[in-house]
Protein backbone atom coordinates (compact mmCIF):
# COMPACT_ATOMS: atom_id res chain seq x y z
CA UNK A 1 0.00 0.00 0.00
CA UNK A 2 1.14 3.82 -0.34
CA UNK A 3 0.43 6.22 2.16
CA UNK A 4 0.28 9.57 1.28
CA UNK A 5 1.53 11.94 3.57
CA UNK A 6 0.02 15.64 4.14
CA UNK A 7 2.12 18.40 2.57
CA UNK A 8 4.26 20.14 5.36
CA UNK A 9 3.98 16.39 7.19
CA UNK A 10 7.33 16.50 9.70
CA UNK A 11 10.21 14.23 9.39
CA UNK A 12 8.96 12.60 12.93
CA UNK A 13 5.44 12.08 11.47
CA UNK A 14 7.64 10.41 8.23
CA UNK A 15 9.38 8.45 10.78
CA UNK A 16 6.69 7.60 13.32
CA UNK A 17 4.88 5.95 9.96
CA UNK A 18 7.73 4.21 9.31
CA UNK A 19 7.77 2.49 12.37
CA UNK A 20 4.47 1.97 12.61
CA UNK A 21 5.22 -0.24 9.57
CA UNK A 22 8.03 -1.69 10.48
CA UNK A 23 6.37 -3.23 13.58
CA UNK A 24 4.83 -4.97 11.95
CA UNK A 25 7.49 -7.11 9.89
CA UNK A 26 6.73 -4.48 6.89
CA UNK A 27 9.58 -2.36 4.80
CA UNK A 28 8.67 0.84 4.02
CA UNK A 29 10.06 2.44 1.15
CA UNK A 30 10.27 6.34 1.27
CA UNK A 31 9.94 8.81 -1.61
CA UNK A 32 10.16 12.37 -0.92
CA UNK A 33 8.91 14.64 -3.82
CA UNK A 34 8.82 18.49 -3.91
CA UNK A 35 5.78 18.76 -1.95
CA UNK A 36 4.71 15.10 -0.46
CA UNK A 37 6.19 12.81 0.78
CA UNK A 38 5.23 9.29 -0.02
CA UNK A 39 5.62 6.15 1.91
CA UNK A 40 5.13 2.67 -0.10
CA UNK A 41 4.73 -0.35 2.53
CA UNK A 42 5.63 -4.15 1.59
CA UNK A 43 4.77 -6.84 3.56
CA UNK A 44 1.61 -9.10 5.01
CA UNK A 45 -1.48 -7.82 3.37
CA UNK A 46 -3.46 -8.79 6.63
CA UNK A 47 -0.72 -7.05 9.18
CA UNK A 48 -0.60 -4.13 7.13
CA UNK A 49 -4.77 -3.73 6.95
CA UNK A 50 -4.46 -4.14 11.06
CA UNK A 51 -2.72 -1.14 11.21
CA UNK A 52 -4.94 2.06 11.00
CA UNK A 53 -2.38 4.38 9.40
CA UNK A 54 -4.61 6.89 8.18
CA UNK A 55 -5.10 7.46 12.27
CA UNK A 56 -1.28 8.67 12.22
CA UNK A 57 -0.60 12.38 12.60
CA UNK A 58 0.37 13.87 9.49
CA UNK A 59 -1.17 10.72 6.77
CA UNK A 60 -3.15 12.33 3.89
CA UNK A 61 -4.33 8.85 2.53
CA UNK A 62 -3.82 5.61 1.99
CA UNK A 63 -3.90 3.68 -0.89
CA UNK A 64 -3.93 0.19 -1.71
CA UNK A 65 -1.96 -1.41 -4.28
CA UNK A 66 -3.01 -4.58 -4.39
CA UNK A 67 -6.96 -5.87 -4.41
CA UNK A 68 -8.67 -6.77 -1.18
CA UNK A 69 -9.56 -10.14 -1.92
CA UNK A 70 -6.67 -13.14 -2.88
CA UNK A 71 -8.53 -16.25 -3.42
CA UNK A 72 -11.34 -15.45 -5.82
CA UNK A 73 -8.52 -13.52 -7.83
CA UNK A 74 -7.46 -14.26 -11.19
CA UNK A 75 -3.86 -12.75 -9.57
CA UNK A 76 -3.91 -16.15 -7.42
CA UNK A 77 -5.70 -18.33 -10.08
CA UNK A 78 -5.29 -17.51 -13.49
CA UNK A 79 -7.31 -20.54 -15.28
CA UNK A 80 -11.18 -20.12 -14.80
CA UNK A 81 -12.44 -22.42 -11.97
CA UNK A 82 -14.78 -24.95 -13.07
CA UNK A 83 -17.24 -26.05 -11.13
CA UNK A 84 -18.74 -29.36 -10.87
CA UNK A 85 -21.82 -31.14 -10.05
CA UNK A 86 -23.13 -34.46 -10.61
CA UNK A 87 -21.77 -34.69 -14.39
CA UNK A 88 -22.92 -31.06 -14.57
CA UNK A 89 -20.20 -28.45 -15.89
CA UNK A 90 -20.46 -25.01 -15.14
CA UNK A 91 -17.26 -22.10 -15.97
CA UNK A 92 -14.38 -22.50 -18.38
CA UNK A 93 -16.52 -22.80 -21.24
CA UNK A 94 -19.21 -24.83 -19.49
CA UNK A 95 -22.42 -23.16 -19.50
CA UNK A 96 -25.16 -23.73 -17.27
CA UNK A 97 -29.02 -23.15 -17.66
CA UNK A 98 -30.39 -23.42 -14.38
CA UNK A 99 -33.97 -23.06 -14.05
CA UNK A 100 -37.33 -23.93 -12.22
CA UNK A 101 -39.95 -22.58 -9.74
CA UNK A 102 -39.24 -19.49 -7.11
CA UNK A 103 -40.32 -21.81 -4.50
CA UNK A 104 -41.83 -25.25 -4.32
CA UNK A 105 -45.41 -25.60 -4.13
CA UNK A 106 -46.57 -28.81 -4.37
CA UNK A 107 -45.20 -32.15 -5.61
CA UNK A 108 -47.12 -31.96 -9.11
CA UNK A 109 -45.98 -28.63 -9.32
CA UNK A 110 -42.21 -29.08 -9.10
CA UNK A 111 -42.15 -32.47 -11.03
CA UNK A 112 -44.16 -30.57 -13.92
CA UNK A 113 -41.60 -27.62 -13.95
CA UNK A 114 -38.52 -30.13 -13.51
CA UNK A 115 -40.25 -32.39 -16.65
CA UNK A 116 -40.05 -28.59 -18.11
CA UNK A 117 -36.81 -27.58 -17.63
CA UNK A 118 -34.91 -31.28 -18.24
CA UNK A 119 -37.03 -31.50 -21.81
CA UNK A 120 -35.62 -28.06 -22.89
CA UNK A 121 -32.03 -28.60 -22.17
CA UNK A 122 -31.93 -27.27 -18.84
CA UNK A 123 -28.74 -28.14 -16.70
CA UNK A 124 -30.27 -27.69 -13.19
CA UNK A 125 -33.31 -27.67 -11.34
CA UNK A 126 -33.57 -24.97 -8.71
CA UNK A 127 -37.09 -24.21 -6.42
CA UNK A 128 -36.67 -22.34 -2.91
CA UNK A 129 -38.23 -24.64 0.18
CA UNK A 130 -36.84 -21.80 2.92
CA UNK A 131 -37.75 -18.31 1.00
CA UNK A 132 -36.30 -15.28 1.88
CA UNK A 133 -39.96 -13.07 1.81
CA UNK A 134 -39.60 -9.32 2.24
CA UNK A 135 -43.18 -9.73 4.15
CA UNK A 136 -43.43 -12.00 7.02
CA UNK A 137 -47.41 -12.71 6.11
CA UNK A 138 -46.09 -14.11 2.52
CA UNK A 139 -45.65 -17.38 1.54
CA UNK A 140 -42.22 -19.01 3.22
CA UNK A 141 -42.10 -22.14 2.07
CA UNK A 142 -42.49 -25.83 2.81
CA UNK A 143 -38.93 -26.11 4.62
CA UNK A 144 -37.88 -29.88 4.97
CA UNK A 145 -41.16 -30.97 3.11
CA UNK A 146 -40.27 -29.05 -0.24
CA UNK A 147 -37.02 -30.72 -0.15
CA UNK A 148 -38.39 -33.62 -0.12
CA UNK A 149 -39.74 -33.01 -2.90
CA UNK A 150 -36.78 -31.76 -4.72
CA UNK A 151 -35.13 -34.96 -4.16
CA UNK A 152 -37.66 -36.73 -6.30
CA UNK A 153 -37.52 -34.34 -8.87
CA UNK A 154 -33.97 -34.95 -8.99
CA UNK A 155 -34.53 -38.76 -8.56
CA UNK A 156 -36.88 -38.28 -11.83
CA UNK A 157 -34.87 -36.05 -13.98
CA UNK A 158 -31.07 -36.49 -13.13
CA UNK A 159 -31.51 -32.83 -12.64
CA UNK A 160 -28.98 -31.90 -9.94
CA UNK A 161 -30.70 -29.76 -7.14
CA UNK A 162 -29.97 -25.75 -6.76
CA UNK A 163 -31.68 -24.42 -3.22
CA UNK A 164 -31.56 -21.57 -1.13
CA UNK A 165 -29.93 -21.47 2.52
CA UNK A 166 -31.09 -18.77 5.17
CA UNK A 167 -30.02 -20.74 8.22
CA UNK A 168 -27.23 -22.56 9.12
CA UNK A 169 -29.33 -24.47 11.40
CA UNK A 170 -31.01 -26.56 8.01
CA UNK A 171 -27.56 -26.99 6.72
CA UNK A 172 -27.43 -30.92 7.44
CA UNK A 173 -31.45 -30.93 5.98
CA UNK A 174 -30.38 -29.45 2.78
CA UNK A 175 -27.43 -31.18 2.23
CA UNK A 176 -29.20 -34.43 2.24
CA UNK A 177 -30.67 -32.57 -1.10
CA UNK A 178 -28.98 -29.54 -2.37
CA UNK A 179 -26.31 -30.39 -4.83
CA UNK A 180 -25.37 -26.88 -5.08
CA UNK A 181 -26.75 -24.07 -2.05
CA UNK A 182 -28.43 -20.83 -2.76
CA UNK A 183 -27.02 -17.88 -0.57
CA UNK A 184 -29.50 -15.38 -1.63
CA UNK A 185 -29.02 -11.56 -2.37
CA UNK A 186 -30.26 -10.38 1.56
CA UNK A 187 -27.88 -12.88 2.97
CA UNK A 188 -24.78 -11.90 0.49
CA UNK A 189 -23.19 -10.21 3.41
CA UNK A 190 -24.37 -12.24 6.39
CA UNK A 191 -20.62 -13.33 7.02
CA UNK A 192 -21.39 -16.56 9.62
CA UNK A 193 -23.66 -18.26 6.84
CA UNK A 194 -20.68 -17.36 4.12
CA UNK A 195 -18.03 -19.13 6.67
CA UNK A 196 -20.40 -21.93 7.22
CA UNK A 197 -21.34 -22.71 3.72
CA UNK A 198 -17.58 -22.27 3.12
CA UNK A 199 -16.75 -25.17 5.14
CA UNK A 200 -19.35 -28.16 3.35
CA UNK A 201 -18.84 -29.53 0.39
CA UNK A 202 -21.30 -29.03 -2.29
CA UNK A 203 -20.52 -25.88 -4.36
CA UNK A 204 -22.52 -22.62 -3.18
CA UNK A 205 -24.12 -19.95 -5.51
CA UNK A 206 -23.50 -16.90 -4.41
CA UNK A 207 -26.16 -13.61 -5.15
CA UNK A 208 -25.04 -10.36 -5.61
CA UNK A 209 -26.56 -8.68 -2.75
CA UNK A 210 -29.38 -5.86 -3.57
CA UNK A 211 -26.58 -2.72 -3.15
CA UNK A 212 -23.82 -4.51 -3.31
CA UNK A 213 -20.56 -3.40 -5.43
CA UNK A 214 -18.41 -5.82 -7.14
CA UNK A 215 -15.93 -5.62 -4.65
CA UNK A 216 -17.76 -6.01 -1.99
CA UNK A 217 -19.47 -9.34 -4.00
CA UNK A 218 -16.13 -10.63 -4.15
CA UNK A 219 -15.31 -10.02 -0.97
CA UNK A 220 -18.31 -12.24 0.15
CA UNK A 221 -17.13 -15.27 -2.33
CA UNK A 222 -12.89 -14.64 -0.42
CA UNK A 223 -15.48 -15.24 2.95
CA UNK A 224 -16.27 -19.01 1.24
CA UNK A 225 -13.30 -19.80 -0.73
CA UNK A 226 -11.08 -19.18 2.77
CA UNK A 227 -12.63 -21.60 4.80
CA UNK A 228 -11.59 -24.19 1.89
CA UNK A 229 -14.82 -24.33 -0.19
CA UNK A 230 -13.33 -23.60 -3.85
CA UNK A 231 -16.63 -24.30 -5.72
CA UNK A 232 -18.37 -20.86 -5.84
CA UNK A 233 -21.05 -19.85 -9.01
CA UNK A 234 -21.20 -16.10 -8.93
CA UNK A 235 -24.68 -14.93 -9.93
CA UNK A 236 -25.69 -11.52 -10.78
CA UNK A 237 -29.43 -10.62 -10.51
CA UNK A 238 -29.73 -6.86 -10.51
CA UNK A 239 -29.11 -4.23 -7.83
CA UNK A 240 -31.26 -1.33 -6.99
CA UNK A 241 -31.33 2.08 -8.65
CA UNK A 242 -33.47 4.68 -9.41
CA UNK A 243 -35.01 3.33 -12.42
CA UNK A 244 -38.71 1.61 -11.68
CA UNK A 245 -39.18 -0.08 -14.79
CA UNK A 246 -37.91 -3.08 -13.74
CA UNK A 247 -37.67 -5.00 -10.65
CA UNK A 248 -34.19 -4.56 -10.23
CA UNK A 249 -31.76 -3.02 -12.37
CA UNK A 250 -29.50 -5.88 -14.78
CA UNK A 251 -25.51 -4.77 -14.07
CA UNK A 252 -24.69 -6.94 -17.59
CA UNK A 253 -21.56 -4.92 -17.12
CA UNK A 254 -20.76 -7.25 -14.03
CA UNK A 255 -20.08 -10.10 -15.86
CA UNK A 256 -16.75 -8.70 -18.14
CA UNK A 257 -15.65 -7.15 -15.02
CA UNK A 258 -16.13 -10.54 -13.12
CA UNK A 259 -14.51 -12.41 -15.30
CA UNK A 260 -11.46 -9.99 -15.85
CA UNK A 261 -10.79 -10.16 -12.09
CA UNK A 262 -12.14 -13.30 -10.94
CA UNK A 263 -11.64 -17.10 -12.05
CA UNK A 264 -15.05 -17.84 -10.66
CA UNK A 265 -17.85 -18.51 -12.94
CA UNK A 266 -20.47 -15.95 -13.16
CA UNK A 267 -24.37 -16.53 -14.20
CA UNK A 268 -27.03 -14.36 -14.98
CA UNK A 269 -30.44 -14.30 -13.13
CA UNK A 270 -33.16 -12.23 -15.07
CA UNK A 271 -35.79 -13.35 -13.65
CA UNK A 272 -35.00 -11.37 -10.61
CA UNK A 273 -33.60 -8.36 -11.93
CA UNK A 274 -36.67 -7.51 -13.90
CA UNK A 275 -38.98 -9.26 -12.67
CA UNK A 276 -40.76 -9.22 -16.15
CA UNK A 277 -41.12 -12.59 -18.04
CA UNK A 278 -40.99 -10.54 -21.44
CA UNK A 279 -37.46 -9.14 -20.79
CA UNK A 280 -36.34 -12.58 -19.48
CA UNK A 281 -35.02 -13.54 -23.08
CA UNK A 282 -33.36 -10.55 -24.09
CA UNK A 283 -31.54 -10.11 -21.43
CA UNK A 284 -30.26 -13.85 -21.54
CA UNK A 285 -28.95 -13.29 -24.36
CA UNK A 286 -27.03 -10.30 -23.59
CA UNK A 287 -25.90 -12.18 -20.42
CA UNK A 288 -24.40 -15.03 -22.83
CA UNK A 289 -22.87 -12.49 -25.28
CA UNK A 290 -21.37 -10.71 -22.02
CA UNK A 291 -19.43 -13.87 -21.62
CA UNK A 292 -21.71 -15.44 -18.56
CA UNK A 293 -21.14 -18.52 -17.94
CA UNK A 294 -25.02 -19.58 -17.09
CA UNK A 295 -28.32 -18.30 -16.56
CA UNK A 296 -30.73 -18.75 -14.02
CA UNK A 297 -34.50 -18.55 -14.97
CA UNK A 298 -37.83 -19.33 -13.12
CA UNK A 299 -40.43 -21.13 -14.63
CA UNK A 300 -43.71 -22.60 -13.33
CA UNK A 301 -46.15 -24.91 -14.87
CA UNK A 302 -49.38 -21.69 -14.05
CA UNK A 303 -47.64 -18.79 -13.31
CA UNK A 304 -50.93 -17.20 -12.62
CA UNK A 305 -51.31 -19.58 -9.97
CA UNK A 306 -47.64 -19.55 -8.43
CA UNK A 307 -47.21 -18.35 -4.77
CA UNK A 308 -44.02 -16.46 -5.31
CA UNK A 309 -42.66 -15.02 -8.42
CA UNK A 310 -45.15 -16.21 -10.77
CA UNK A 311 -45.38 -12.38 -12.30
CA UNK A 312 -41.60 -13.26 -13.65
CA UNK A 313 -42.14 -16.48 -13.95
CA UNK A 314 -41.77 -18.52 -17.66
CA UNK A 315 -45.01 -20.63 -18.90
CA UNK A 316 -44.11 -23.90 -19.88
CA UNK A 317 -44.25 -22.80 -23.48
CA UNK A 318 -42.23 -19.90 -22.96
CA UNK A 319 -39.45 -21.40 -21.23
CA UNK A 320 -39.40 -24.03 -24.33
CA UNK A 321 -38.69 -21.04 -26.89
CA UNK A 322 -36.19 -19.36 -24.19
CA UNK A 323 -34.06 -22.37 -23.78
CA UNK A 324 -33.57 -22.51 -27.99
CA UNK A 325 -32.80 -19.24 -28.17
CA UNK A 326 -29.83 -18.86 -25.65
CA UNK A 327 -28.68 -22.67 -26.24
CA UNK A 328 -28.28 -21.48 -29.98
CA UNK A 329 -26.22 -18.34 -28.87
CA UNK A 330 -24.59 -20.37 -26.53
CA UNK A 331 -23.08 -22.88 -28.98
CA UNK A 332 -22.13 -19.92 -31.59
CA UNK A 333 -20.01 -18.43 -28.43
CA UNK A 334 -18.10 -21.67 -28.59
CA UNK A 335 -19.33 -22.56 -25.20
CA UNK A 336 -21.35 -25.83 -24.52
CA UNK A 337 -24.21 -26.03 -22.64
CA UNK A 338 -23.41 -29.14 -20.27
C1 LIG B 1 -34.72 -16.38 -5.48
O1 LIG B 1 -33.74 -16.83 -6.09
O2 LIG B 1 -35.85 -16.88 -5.54
C2 LIG B 1 -34.52 -15.13 -4.71
C3 LIG B 1 -35.27 -14.79 -3.68
O3 LIG B 1 -33.52 -14.40 -5.23
P1 LIG B 1 -32.70 -13.15 -4.68
O4 LIG B 1 -31.97 -13.63 -3.46
O5 LIG B 1 -31.80 -12.83 -5.83
O6 LIG B 1 -33.68 -12.06 -4.41
MN1 LIG C 1 -37.90 -15.92 -6.91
Amino acid sequence: MMIVMQEGATDEQIAHVVARIEEVGASAHVSVGERVTVIGAIGDREELAGVPLEACPGVDRVVAVLKPYKLVGREFHPDDTVVEVRGKRLGGGHFGMIAGPCSVETEEQVMAAARTVAAAGGTMLRGGAFKPRSSPYAFQGLGVDGLKILAEARDETGLPIVTELMDPRDLDDLLAVADVVQIGARNMQNFQLLSEVGRCDAPVLLKRGLAATIEEWLMAAEYIVKEGNRRVILCERGIRTFETATRNTLDVSAVPVVRLVSHLPVIVDPSHATGRPDLVLPLSLAAVAAGADGVLVETHPNPEHALCDGPQSLAPEAFAEFAERVTELVRWTGKVLS
